[in-house]
This record gives structure tokens, sequence and C-alpha cells, in this order.
């Protein structure tokens, strides 16, 4: 038995098979590249579902990190630490908004978004008790807790676990009219992934992002949306919701708001949204700890320079204009996305998404099929051009 294989043994063994891993056994990285437990190289076209934006081992990341290893890593919020106010602040502006509530999943910023809405229905908008209901679209994916599995329409993620939760009304993406119809006069919230990650890389039609903030804001309801994997750089924007000129009510960030480092997520809006929570009705024992903190606010500092943003708008050009080509040779059968993300189908004769993902994990890249014979390309916004076009020039190969 190789390292390899012996490692993966004993993990198969041992732990819950709730993932189907690729065969890599990764045992150190920095930037874009992987090193597996026998020393071979591999070139991260995942970034850990943009966790990874800002690379692996990114120096500045690693530093803020080490200096608050060395002083506090928790205090829990039962007392103020010195890092706190400075990232809420800071995060807040980034978002153009007046609060941040911290939490540590991206799960936990949705239930968070969930618990808001809730409570401002019944406090704020006046729906009466127990009545609440939230719009969400088909095909989302906003995390792995019971309540929102409940409002999932993928069987996999949602069969075998309830009760479910209820209160949710499910319309498809990008159709106006099917959300139009679905708000009520109990309606507390929209909420919607501005580009559907897992789904696809699926972007909504232009205008779509417009007319639910026009709609939410005619009929008293919180747009919220989650760019819990759009956000923070990967589409060439700080927020997905930035290339329609739309600012929604809530942002729900996470991912690669703890640069790759520690989980960290955000609830972000504006006091008359986030002011709804007293003492004791909200929280976490980790949400807002002083090394999530630390890390946060150096992302949220390497987001201020606006360069990653413009990386991952050169670097998604280029990508999509290389994509463009394969679609044009017909190897490939739909691309889609935004910046530095995109949702390749390939043509089914070349195998399913996972099958293409092996042969490309042999070639030394790493991406992860969604469903089907879908691939999703989003690298590290730090990934450099020449590695970039590698990594295409083995897909190529791959698709023959
Ligand atoms: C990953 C993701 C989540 C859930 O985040 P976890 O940290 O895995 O709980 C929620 N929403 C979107 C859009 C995501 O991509």
């Amino acid at each position: 038995m190789t390292a390899t294989e012996d490692l993966i043994a004993s993990a198969e063994a041992h732990s819950a098979h709730n993932y189907h891993p690729l065969p890599v056994v990764v045992a150190s990285a920095r930037g874009a590249w992987m090193t597996d437990v026998e020393g071979r190289r591999y070139l991260d076209m995942l970034a850990g579902y943009s966790a990874l934006n800002f690379g692996h081992g990114n120096p500045r990341l690693i530093e803020a990190a080490t200096e608050q290893l060395g002083r506090v890593t928790l205090t829990s919020r039962a007392f103020h630490h010195d890092r706190f106010a400075e990232f809420c602040a800071r995060l807040a502006r980034l978002c153009g908004k007046e609060m941040v509530l911290p939490m540590n999943t991206g799960a936990e910023a949705v239930e968070t978004a969930v618990k808001t809405a809730r409570k401002w229905g019944y406090r704020v908008k006046g729906v009466p008790g127990g009545r609440a209901r939230i719009v969400v679209a088909a095909n989302n994916f906003h995390g792995r807790t019971t309540t929102i599995v409940s409002f999932s329409t993928d069987p996999e993620a949602r069969a075998d676990y309830g009760p479910y939760t209820p209160g949710f009304d499910i319309v498809p993406f990008g159709d106006l009219g099917a959300l139009r119809d679905a708000v009520t006069e109990d309606t507390v919230a929209v909420l919607i992934e501005p580009v559907q990650g897992e789904a696809g890389v699926l972007v909504p039609p232009p205008g779509y992002l417009p007319g639910v903030r026009e709609l939410t804001r005619e009929r008293g309801v919180l747009f919220v949306a989650d760019e819990i994997q759009s956000g923070l750089g990967r589409t060439g924007r700080t927020f997905a919701c930035e290339h329609e000129d739309v600012v929604p009510d809530v942002y729900l960030l996470g991912k690669a708001l703890g640069g790759g480092v520690v989980p960290v997520s955000a609830v972000v809006a504006d006091a008359d949204v986030l002011g709804v929570f007293r003492p004791g009705e909200h929280g976490s024992t980790f949400g807002g700890n002083p090394l999530a903190c630390a890390v946060g606010l150096e992302v949220v500092a390497m987001l201020e320079t606006g360069e990653f943003q413009q990386r991952a708008t050169e670097l998604g050009e280029h990508l999509h204009a290389e994509l463009g080509l394969l679609a044009g040779s017909g190897k490939v059968v739909e691309v889609r996305g935004r910046g530095l993300w995109a949702g390749v189908d390939i043509d089914p004769s070349h195998g399913t998404g996972r099958e293409i993902s092996e042969k490309l994990m042999e070639r030394g890249v790493l991406v992860k099929d969604t469903h089907g014979s879908t691939i999703r390309i989003a690298p590290p916004l730090v990934i450099s051009k020449e590695d970039l076009d590698w990594g295409l020039d083995q897909l190529r190969a791959v698709l023959g």
C-alpha cells in the first residue's frame, strides 16, 4: 500500500462517509499549489469553494494569525476584546452597512439571517406572531443545518432529515414573476445567492437582481444576499450584487472571510435590521473571537485595496475567453460564471464531472464536480496567469 492508499483506507474506516473526496492526500500548500504525501504537486483550481480566495498560507494572513496566536485567541463574548470593534467597524464599512453580527460558519450566518428576518418581521414589519415566511430560490445552497435543508430542493441534501422547518416558499431562480407571486403580507425576506455556486455557477438573467431589489423595497421585505461563496472578490467585485449595482439589505459572508485560516462568517446590515437583537437572544461561543477578528480584519484590509478584485476581473476575462474557445470547439457544452469563477458543463461523452476531475488530478490539477457533467473552476485569486494557463492546458488535454 502506498502512503496515499493507507491514509485513505484509514480515513474511510474511521470517519463518516459524508464526502467522496478525490484520492489525493494533501500534506502542505502555498499560494495556488498543494503538495501531497508522496511529494506530488497539484494546482488548486477549487480554492476550498472560495474559502481560499487569497491562496494557501497567504503571508499577510499567516502573519496576522501568528501575531494574534501569541496574544489571545478566545475570550467568549462574555467580555470585550481589543480586536472586535475594529473588525466589525471595518467590515461594516466595506459593506456600506452599519452593523456586523459575527458567527463562524456559513450555515450559521444563514441561520442568523433567518432569525434576524423573522424577528424583524414581527417587531418592525408587524407580521402576526408565527406567520413569517421567507422566499428562497430552487437549487439553492445555503448550508447543512436542519432548517436550511428544509428549504433545499436537492434530494441528497434533504432526504431523511425531516420533520422540516416550515415557513419557506421556493420559487425558480431568475424568475421575477414567480417571486412577485410568492411574496405576501407575511413575507419577511427574500434569501438568494446572487450567483448560485453549488448549482453550477448559475448567473441570473440581467435585471433579475435589480428586480428583486425593487420588489423587496416596494413590498417591505428584506433582501438577503448570500454572498458566502460569491462575495469577497471572487467575481471581480467585492460583492456579486455590485455587477448590477444592487445593494441588498443584508449581506451574508463566510468562506473567504476567514482567509482559509479559521472559519469566520458574518451577517452585515443596517441598525434598523440587526438592531432587533437584545442580549441573550442569539449568540455563539466562538463567533467574533480574537483570532477570527484578527484574520478577518486582515482580509478586509486586503479587499480594501481592490487589488484582488482587479486580479479576479483580469484573470477572469482570460479564463472565460479560453473556456469560450473550448465551448466553440464543442468539447464543453456550456460555460457560465463571473470573474475567476466558472461552471463548465462538459460533453457527457467525455465522462462525468467526477471522471473529468479524476483525470485532471492525474495531470496535477484539482477541481471538483458539482452535478452530473459540470465542473467548477475557482482557483485562488493569487494564481499566476502562467499557472492558470497551465491548468487550462491540462483541461484541454483531458478533453482530447
Ligand atoms: C458554503 C456555502 C454556505 C455554507 O457555508 P458553511 O461554512 O459550509 O456552513 C452557505 N451559502 C453558500 C452560498 C455557500 O457557498
